[in-house]
């Protein structure tokens, strides 16, 4: 590669910039493919989707959800059949109008997400309230024709994603469903990404197309904007009743079933990037690193041998510890390499050159900056245990600190541009929101705290009519 290695930009001077180049230089994922928008994962990026995959396939189980996979194509009429789910997609929308060098009598959609075609099938599989709740998963990838600006993980037009669907014969059922995504699942792989979130029930204006309500997982980046993280949608019955999805109750009457939908996605990962990372490149918690530690073996010439029987041990007896270990015995430079993992956000290294072989020691830098010398290597696992502490800390104080309350439209504008959580007063209307939006320079509306109501402090900050809700305002990407 010509262009420079490291991360030449700082967060400081442009971030913009410094994540694009902290994805690419990392091996996270790379935009140049000859599609806009539709970007390359490379496998430093991937292994991380990998053990998101890893870690949420457990949650699944436990949960009694089931993978499967459906076709990627949509007939359009299956996708017209519900209304405000059409309206809402129709726009991103891809669709195959020519096949084989033939135009096709109906038009095919590249799946922009799967309700449509998966209650097609519910309505084949759903007969009694013994074949409930049914609740399927399946990792793919979606397809979104964005107009807007692209952002590698964050703005694409194809990313990959689980997308979980339910079914279930009451609205408690599937309530409790959407409490158990969003406070078990969800919560436990935010545990794993050591981020602090805001969990909102989303405006009405931003409502998942065709749901009662959705629930959504916001984050703040380092520059004082949101990332939307996983979404959880109540779709009550506005799905089962268009596809006439009904069971057979234990009281004999045929009803319509209940359903959620939910999804996490390889947005995810440039949402970690953002959060966590600093001057240096990425900074990844223990817990979602493909690599938790690396060894850099140091060599001096006519004491190689000893210096690398001593990496192989090490490397040995800490994976039978239950961790994730790589060995770099390139030919590369001690000091490139620790560029290239600082970079990568490798949460770990040792450095092993002759004299710690000699003195039975390890030589450990941590990607938070702590350097240590250490007899025991059982240690090493309570360090990175430590790692994971100390940026769940951060996250959780950088989200505290940030969240502002405002009184007054004024206000609200002034302190746009610091960013962070503006926590005001609302009335409900669609158009006062529309116009906070536009009128403090893009903060917008983000929702009220989920399963937590809180009592207005003051008038509605735009209209000054009485305040309906507590809401929580951000610049978003
Ligand atoms: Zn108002």
């Amino acid at each position: 590669m010509s262009e420079e290695l490291g991360v030449q930009t700082k967060r400081s001077e442009d971030f913009s910039k410094w994540y694009l180049e902290v994805v690419r230089k990392g091996g996270f994922i790379d935009q140049r493919s000859p599609a806009k928008g539709f970007d390359v994962i490379m496998p430093w990026g991937y292994a991380i989707w990998q053990l998101i995959q890893e870690k949420f396939n457990v949650l699944l189980k436990e949960d009694g959800t089931h993978n499967t996979y459906f076709p990627m194509v949509i007939p359009e009429r299956l996708l017209k059949k519900e209304e405000d789910h059409l309206e809402g997609f129709k726009a991103e929308t891809m669709m195959i109008t020519d096949a084989g060098g033939e135009k096709l009598e109906e038009k095919l959609a590249v799946r922009p997400t799967s309700e449509t075609i998966m209650y097609h099938m519910f309505n084949l599989w759903i007969r009694s309230h013994t074949d409930l709740p049914m609740k399927v998963n399946q990792w793919c990838n979606i397809v979104r024709y964005d107009t807007k600006m692209t952002k590698p993980f964050i703005r694409g037009r194809e990313f990959l994603w689980s997308e979980g669907h339910t079914a279930h014969a009451t609205e408690e059922g599937a309530k409790a469903q959407v409490d158990n995504v969003v406070k078990k699942m969800y919560q436990k792989m935010y545990d794993d990404f050591a981020m602090s979130k805001l969990l909102l029930e989303r405006p009405k204006s931003d409502t998942f197309a065709g749901a009662n309500f959705s629930v959504v997982f916001d984050t703040l980046m380092q520059d004082g904007k949101v990332v939307q993280g996983p979404g959880t949608h109540m779709l009550g019955q506005n799905f089962s009743k268009p596809f006439d999805i009904k069971f057979t109750d234990q009281d004999g009457k045929e009803k319509f079933v209940w359903q959620t939908s939910w999804g996490i996605t390889t947005r995810q990962i440039g949402a970690l990037i953002m959060h966590h990372g600093d001057d240096k490149g990425a900074v990844l918690p223990p817990e979602i690193a493909p690599y938790q530690v690396v060894i850099v073996p140091i060599l001096f010439k006519g004491k190689e041998k000893m210096v690398e029987d001593k990496t192989k041990g090490i490397k040995k007896s800490l994976e039978e510890d239950g961790l994730r270990v790589h060995l770099d015995d390139r030919p590369q430079s001690a000091g490139f390499k620790f560029n290239e993992w600082e970079l990568k956000g490798v949460p770990l290294r040792i450095e092993i050159g002759p004299k710690d072989v000699e003195n039975e020691e390890l030589t450990i830098v941590t990607r938070l900056g702590k350097k240590d010398v250490l007899k025991d290597i059982d240690k090493v696992k309570e360090i990175l245990a430590d790692i994971q502490k100390e940026l769940s800390h951060r996250s959780e104080k950088f989200l505290l600190d940030s969240i502002k309350d405002v009184k007054t439209l004024e206000e609200l504008k002034k302190r746009a541009e610091e960013g962070g959580f503006f926590r005001g007063n609302w009335c409900g209307s669609g158009e006062c929101e529309g116009w906070i939006k536009s009128e403090s320079g893009g903060a917008e509306v983000r929702g009220t705290l989920y399963g937590k109501e809180e009592k207005p402090f003051g008038n509605c900050i735009y209209c000054g009519k009485d305040a309906k809700h507590v809401v929580y305002m951000a610049k978003a990407y």
